[in-house]
This record gives structure tokens, sequence and C-alpha cells, in this order.
């Protein structure tokens, strides 16, 4: 078919960007810089940006914790492209797509325990996984590890540079379903992003080793690579990255100018002096009219504002 919207269009990819958060707490300072840079990024890229709630982990899951974001994201003004999307609704693809890994030979069962995975060495993302279990027969209480050839990943993080992994030995053949039936956090990712057609993934530093075993897996699958943008995570006082885990604080919805305003500054933006007594609609459009991502260049993490 001869496509007659003009040159330069046949090969433009429209810019999908998304904001994954898993609904383990509520929305911290932390997840709001990721969701305002990805945001920015896609919208001054003229694309779509989609809110995917990462539930697939139903046991850390805070029940009230999807709202309380969805609300949170509402009422600082953000406006997502399509429904929400739930990973909890993905279960029957997931299933699918861990059992094509299996009947390739892509993937094997595991049932080590974890006082023998401990006296393994540590890597970029927890132990180093040497292929005990690769040529056993395993029927029952196993998890599912995906085979990691010899090979290097490499990768160009438009914000942190070059990145590259021996991925057998900084990270060994890792987990793709859990032994407690729960997909991993990897393969749900890279199953979802494909589904949404994400090209352009902006989230924190503290995910890159991550990017390792998810390139890896869409080339398994045969998925796109999206690009990738890591952003500095936000540490507080004791240079601890603020998490729910480590019970960081809520962000507070009534101050929401202000705090979209201290995650422009984090984000090493240049607001004006009273760009927070603005309105939110202003406050975006200064944000998208100004925004600027190479001030972030290779940039691990940024304090906690008002510290
Ligand atoms: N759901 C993950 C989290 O909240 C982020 C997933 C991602 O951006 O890849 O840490």
């Amino acid at each position: 078919m001869i496509d007659k919207s003009g040159i330069g269009s046949l090969n433009k990819i429209e810019y999908r960007g998304r904001f994954a958060p898993s609904p383990t707490g509520p929305l911290h300072f932390g997840s709001l810089i990721a969701a305002i840079a990805s945001y920015l990024e896609a919208k001054t890229n003229q694309g779509k940006w989609f809110l995917r709630i990462d539930d697939a982990d139903y046991l850390r899951e805070q029940k009230y914790a999807s709202d309380s974001i969805k609300k949170a994201l509402e009422l600082h003004g953000f406006e997502w492209d399509k429904d929400i999307q739930y990973q909890s609704n993905s279960n029957v693809l997931y299933k699918r797509m861990r059992n094509h890994l299996i009947d390739n030979k892509k993937a094997f069962r595991c049932n080590c325990s974890r006082k023998i995975l401990k006296n393994n060495q540590t890597g970029l993302n927890g132990i180093i996984y040497t292929g005990t279990c690769r040529k056993k027969h395993i029927t029952n209480d196993y998890s599912i590890r995906v085979f990691v050839d010899q090979l290097k990943i490499k990768f160009n993080d438009e914000i942190q540079g070059s990145q590259s992994s021996q991925l057998d030995k900084d990270i060994g053949d890792f987990v793709i379903w859990r032994r407690d039936n729960i997909i991993s956090y990897h393969l749900a990712t890279i199953i979802d992003d494909n589904e949404l057609g994400v090209t352009n993934i902006v989230r924190g530093n503290d995910l890159i080793n991550s990017t390792f075993c998810q390139l890896y897996l869409q080339n398994l699958l045969n998925y796109k690579n999206p690009t990738y943008s890591h952003i500095p995570v936000v540490v507080d006082k004791n240079k601890q990255k603020l998490s729910k885990q480590f019970g960081a604080k809520e962000i507070s919805n009534k101050l929401n100018t202000q705090n979209l305003v201290d995650g422009l500054l984090a984000l090493k933006q240049t607001p004006p002096d009273d760009l927070a007594s603005d309105s939110l609609e202003n406050i975006w459009s200064w944000a998208i009219e100004n925004w600027n991502s190479k001030t972030l260049e290779m940039t691990r993490s940024v304090k906690t504002p008002n510290l």
C-alpha cells in the first residue's frame, strides 16, 4: 500500500510513554518525579502517556493504594490516555508467555532453597545464579528461571549514558516466575510495555540494572526494545532512597502546586519563583514549554527538597 501522507510520515513512530507505580503504598515524592519526568517527555514529544498499576504482585499490594495514587495524580493535574491499565488483568497472557518460554527451552524450573542461593555471589541484581538446576527435572515447589547465554547487553540510556553488562557473569539465570506462583517484575513489565506499544521508558535510576534483564527478555520474545531514560532517584538526608518500604511520606494533595514545583526543581528545571502560587494549568504549561532533560545527564540521585 502506498502511503499518501508524504515522505517523513513513513517511518514516524508515535511516542508512547507510561508511568507504572506499584500499589504498595501512596504516592511519595520519589514516584511523583518519575511521573512528572515521564509525562513531560511524552508531552514534549507529542506522545501518549499511559498509567499502569503494577499490581501483579498481590502479596505486596496495599488495597487502598491504587485509588490513592490515582487520586493524587488527578489532583496534580496529570491526564492519561486510555483507561488505567492493571497488571492483574494480564494473568492469562502472562501464563501464555511463561509457557512459551518453557516450551521453547528458554526457561527451566529451579528449586534451590534460599540457603543454597545464599552461598552464591551477589552481582548487579542480587545473587548471581550459576545454573544449578539447569539440567534437573523438577516437578514441584519451583521457581522458573530463564537460561542466560554468555553475552554482553548494551544500551544507551538517554540520561545515564552508555550501559553494559556481561549478563551471565553479572546476573546469571534470573527468575521470571516466582515460587509463590507470581510472575516476576521483569517479565510482567516487558509483556505489558509491549502490549501498550511503549516506545520510551522513563523511570527511577534504581531500576537501571533491571533493564539488562528486560532487554534480554524482549529479545527472546521478539519484542521491540524501547528507549530508556533513568532519572535520578530522590534520597533523604541519610542518602537513603525514598521508598515506600522505608516509609517515605505520602505527598499531600493540598500542596499540589508546591509539589509540582518541588518536583521540577528536583528534576533540575528552573521554574520562576512564584510558579507555585499559579494554577495547575499554568504550571503544566510552563513545564511543557521549558522541559529540558539534558540538565539531568549522568545524575544518579538528587536530594529531597527542603532538607
Ligand atoms: N512498578 C515499578 C515500581 O513502582 C516500576 C516499573 C517500571 O517503571 O518499570 O517500582
